[in-house]
């Protein structure tokens, strides 16, 4: 089959590999849809840490879809979903064990056991265990269902932080992962604000739903945040980009009692000067959010499934899996929203 590698920074081939083997309890899928993540471009783009030559070349790519074609040998577990050859599917990558500390706590998405099964990606067949199999309802495309995994990290952000209906949320960044925090705070009843410096992406966030924007290239977004808000600020702030800058903003529009919310990884790593005054004498709590839990990857489905959350508005660019390098530059020059790879017609 032709498989995307990754060689090095910005050494991404299409080549011929080995048709990859289901092993017990496992399905081959054809792959139909694998949307480019930030983080496979950090990783591309070498500023990730930890993405150093080791582990190289690899295939890329956890965001995707595809068509059950073939199943390994039955393994005796009661548990597993009833999967079968023909079936449309979505993989969550996180394989979770269950059983450890952080399993136990309910902490799933901090699993000392998280294996990497699923695999594939961005090539033309991938092999998955049958337990991080999804079957797709009928009217969900390939496409919907890769954004499975990003909204899921949505999803884990929201459930550490908490918003009242009819309370001012500020979403900071209009990318793909704003435009989903924006529609998931709107369904949560919040009146929604959204921030960027993108003419083209506060256009999109005002078509899905956002009640006010600011383009943060021309205005001072603290400021503005606070003249909508009659001078309180916001109950809760969103900061979905990895920037110092977007984070120090974050913080300063944050209203009495407000939650903040760092989405983001920043890099390359960096420090923020900050005035523990601005945390304590305003009460603002503070939350990190990270990955997904196994229900927070299945309440992305339904989301997806029963129009609460739209994605398919969030694609802005399609390649066949000959170009992914294309597709990866694309996102990594921030042009568009989500590029999409789609294959096998
Ligand atoms: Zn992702
Ligand atoms: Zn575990």
């Amino acid at each position: 089959m032709k498989a995307a590698r990754l060689y090095g920074i910005r050494d991404l081939r299409v080549e011929e590999v080995a048709d990859p083997v289901p092993g017990p309890g496992e399905a081959l899928i054809q792959i139909r849809s694998c949307g480019v993540c930030p983080s496979d471009v950090r990783g591309y783009l070498g500023t990730r840490s930890g993405s150093g030559p080791s582990g190289l070349p690899r295939t890329p790519g956890h965001e995707w879809a595809g068509v059950v074609v073939a199943l390994g040998a039955p393994v005796p577990d009661e548990g597993l979903p009833p999967i079968r050859v023909g079936d449309r599917v979505v993989a969550d990558w996180r394989w979770v064990c269950g059983t450890c500390y952080q399993c136990r706590r309910g902490v799933f998405n901090y699993c000392e056991n998280l294996r990497r099964g699923v695999r594939g990606g961005f090539a033309e067949y991938g092999v998955a265990p049958l337990s991080q199999l999804r079957v797709l309802p009928d009217h969900v495309s390939f496409e919907e269902a890769a954004f499975c995994e990003p909204l899921a990290c949505i999803l884990n952000a929201h459930s550490a932080t908490d918003i009242g209906l009819g309370e001012d949320v500020v979403i900071v960044g209009a990318g793909p992962i704003g435009l989903l925090h924006l529609q998931v705070a709107r369904n949560r009843g919040a009146r929604v604000i959204v921030s960027d410096p993108i003419s083209t992406r506060l256009a999109k966030a005002r078509e899905l739903g956002a009640h006010e924007t600011i383009d943060a290239s021309a205005v001072d977004p603290v400021a503005r945040v606070k003249e909508l808000t009659e001078g309180r600020g916001a109950d809760a702030v969103i900061i979905a980009v990895g920037a110092v800058e977007a984070i120090r903003q974050g913080l300063a529009m944050g209203a009495i009692n407000g939650r903040i919310n760092i989405f983001a990884g920043t890099y390359p790593p960096a420090e923020l000067p900050l005035d523990p005054n601005l945390i304590h004498y305003r009460q603002l709590r503070v939350t990190g959010s990270h990955d997904f839990t196994p229900h927070h990857f299945t309440t992305a489905l339904r989301l997806i499934q029963f129009g609460i959350v739209r994605v398919a508005p969030l694609i802005s660019h399609r390649f066949p899996l000959d170009e992914v390098r294309e597709a990866f530059e694309t996102t990594a020059s921030r042009r568009g929203l989500k590029s999409m790879v789609v294959l096998g017609g």
